[in-house]
């Protein structure tokens, strides 16, 4: 497959100046959970976006923004990241011959994360302070230098997310029922929404999905209807975020879509997490909250039966194994002999 900026041309902002930037992006695979299928009486898929060359959904957005960076004529860029945003745009500009500065919230990324970021050459500034702090750093600093802003409030990152709605109609013929997806910053729902409608617009589909976005209970300012969760905390790193940029555009993509907000918990995530990897497929806490949300509103019966649903699964789980590692009973060394091999796995 081409990248996205070839793939979806006709439908993104890319000009004869615009570099087609590409690293073999997007056409992530949509896979059928049986189980969960059962479990929640309907028939889901999930959108692994694991799969992307840095491991999230967030290569989508970031190959446009890069792209109308270079574009411009800028040599730098800059983001804040929960993790995932960094690796993505650390990748991009170098492949893209541009410096990259990022800035983290000190202590709370991924380890995985952060080796991406270092291994493909961004300049990292670890900061005392949340990610809140960090995007309004960043937004302050590109304001000021000739920096090109590359988090999600650049326009073009939704732009570059909004493919993998298309994605899922090219290959289910239409959109599903219900959208599924973990909500952080809020960009992701508001671009999936902005897809389906130009989708629809284009005549490539009819009925819209009811989008269901989930935060995490310590950082869900838009669930608990209030505009910022002042000290934001989940395991789940990569929603822990307390004011939604694209907070506007998400409610709107709800309202619109005859959709709903709701939160779960910590271990509401982590349950999902198992679920997901007991269908064959390793995603990072945060992914999970799509998953854990509609097992939630199933169990309260407020999710209807018989839906197409499709879950999205933002970042790989090899991101951050100690999640996975944390909840489970580490290996035990035995003796290397058949007896006592033998005996262990009774
Ligand atoms: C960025 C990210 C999110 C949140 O997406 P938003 O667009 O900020 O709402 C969720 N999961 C993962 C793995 C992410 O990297």
């Amino acid at each position: 497959m081409p990248g996205l900026l070839e793939r979806y041309r006709p439908y993104l902002p890319v000009t004869d100046r615009t570099p087609l930037l590409s690293l073999s992006e997007g056409s992530t695979p949509l896979i059928h959970a049986p189980r969960l299928s059962e479990r929640l009486g309907g028939e889901v898929h999930l959108k692994y976006e694991g799969l992307n060359p840095t491991g999230s959904f967030k290569d989508r957005g970031m190959v446009m923004a890069v792209a109308k960076a270079v574009e411009a004529g800028a040599d730098t860029v800059i983001c804040a990241s929960t993790g995932n945003t960094s690796a993505a745009a650390a990748a991009y500009a170098t492949r893209a011959g541009l410096r990259c500065i990022v800035l983290i919230p000190d202590g709370n990324i991924a380890l995985g994360k952060l080796a991406q970021a270092v291994a493909y050459g961004a300049q990292i500034v670890a900061i005392q302070g949340n990610f809140d702090v960090a995007l309004d750093l960043v937004r302050e600093i590109s304001a000021q230098q000739p920096i090109a802003l590359v988090n999600s409030v650049n326009p073009h990152r939704l732009q570059g997310q909004k493919t993998a709605a298309f994605e899922i109609v090219d290959e289910l013929g239409a959109a599903p029922d219900i959208l599924a997806i973990p909500v952080g910053n809020a960009g992701n729902i508001s671009a999936y929404w902005m897809g389906f409608r130009e989708y629809r617009s284009a005549g490539k589909m009819t009925a819209l999905p009811r989008m269901y976005g989930f935060q995490a209970a310590g950082a869900a300012p838009l669930a608990r209807g209030v505009e910022r969760v002042e000290n934001p905390e989940t395991l789940a790193t990569a929603i822990r975020i307390g004011a939604p940029a694209s907070a506007h555009l998400a409610k709107a993509a709800v309202q619109e879509s005859g959709g709903l907000f709701d939160m779960v918990t910590d271990d509401e995530i982590m349950e999902a997490y198992q679920l997901v990897a007991s269908e064959g497929v390793f995603c990072e806490p945060a992914s999970a909250a799509s998953v854990a949300g509609l097992i939630k509103r199933h169990a309260a019966g407020q999710l209807p039966a018989g839906q197409r649903i499709v879950a999205v699964l933002t970042g790989n789980g090899l991101k951050d194994p100690g999640s996975a590692m944390r909840h489970v009973a580490p290996p035990v060394a035995v003796e290397a002999s058949m007896d006592r091999v033998l005996e262990s796995i009774r």
